[in-house]
C-alpha cells in the first residue's frame, strides 16, 4: 500500500483528512502518527507558497510523498485579514473563543455583504523525485454576528453559510468535509493522486 504523510500536526484538520480520503487506497500518515515535530519557517506570502514550503521540507526530511495544505479565512471587511496568518492571529496559543469573538466585535458595524468572507484551502503534493502539483479549493460565506455551534475547529463557530441557514460548526462532520474549502481542494488533489497511486 502507497505511504502518504501529510504534514500536519492540527488534529482538527487530520481528522477531516482522514474522512475526505478515506476511500483512497493510501497508508496516511500524520507528523505526530511519525513522532516527528519539524520547525518549519512558513514564510511564504500565500496559501500556496506555504503549503508548498510545507511539502517539500517534510519530503525532503523523509524521502516520501508528502501532501502539506495550508488554509485560512480571509474577511474582506479586514482587507483578508487573518488570511494566511490565521493560526497565528492575536497569537498561535490564543484560544479561537477569544479570536472569534475579536473579529465578531471588529465587524460590529459591518452589516450584509460588508461580512462577507471565504476559507481558503490550497493543497500541496511534494513528490520524492522533485514534482509539486498544487490544488485549490474556496467556500464563500459570511461573518455571523454570534458564535455558533461546536462542530469544526478553529473559526467555524463564525462563518456563516448562507445556503444552509447555519456555521460550519454546526454542519455535520462529513457534511462540512464534502463542501468546505479543504474539501474541495482534497477531492481534486484525489484525481492527482490516482495517477500516482497503484
Ligand atoms: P495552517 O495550519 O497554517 O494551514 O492554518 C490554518 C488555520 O486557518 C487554522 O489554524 C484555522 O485557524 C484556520 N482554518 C483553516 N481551515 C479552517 C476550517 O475548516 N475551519 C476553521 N478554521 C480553519
Amino acid at each position: 500500500m502507497n505511504k502518504i504523510i501529510f504534514a500536519t500536526s492540527n488534529e482538527g484538520k487530520m481528522d477531516e483528512i482522514r474522512d475526505i480520503l478515506k476511500d483512497m487506497n493510501i497508508e496516511l500518515l500524520s507528523l505526530k502518527d511519525l513522532g516527528l515535530n519539524p520547525d518549519i519557517n512558513e514564510n511564504g506570502k500565500s496559501f500556496e507558497e506555504n503549503a508548498i514550503i510545507k511539502a517539500k521540507a517534510v519530503m525532503e526530511m523523509t524521502g516520501e510523498m508528502v501532501l502539506a495544505d495550508d488554509s485560512g479565512l480571509e474577511v474582506d471587511y479586514l482587507d483578508k485579514a487573518p488570511g494566511i496568518y490565521s493560526a497565528r492571529f492575536l497569537g498561535e496559543d490564543t484560544p479561537y473563543s477569544i479570536k472569534n469573538q475579536y473579529i465578531i466585535d471588529k465587524l460590529k458595524n459591518a452589516q450584509g455583504n460588508d461580512r462577507s468572507a471565504r476559507f481558503v484551502c490550497v493543497v500541496a503534493l511534494a513528490m520524492p523525485k522533485g514534482d509539486i502539483i498544487t490544488r485549490s479549493g474556496i467556500i464563500e460565506g459570511y461573518i455571523a454576528n454570534k458564535i455558533s455551534g461546536v462542530g469544526g475547529f478553529g473559526y467555524d463557530p463564525i462563518f456563516y453559510v448562507p445556503e444552509y441557514k447555519c456555521t460550519t460548526a454546526e454542519l455535520p462532520f462529513e457534511h462540512k468535509n464534502k463542501i468546505s474549502h479543504r474539501g474541495i481542494a482534497l477531492n481534486a488533489m484525489k484525481k492527482v493522486l490516482m495517477q500516482y497511486i497503484q
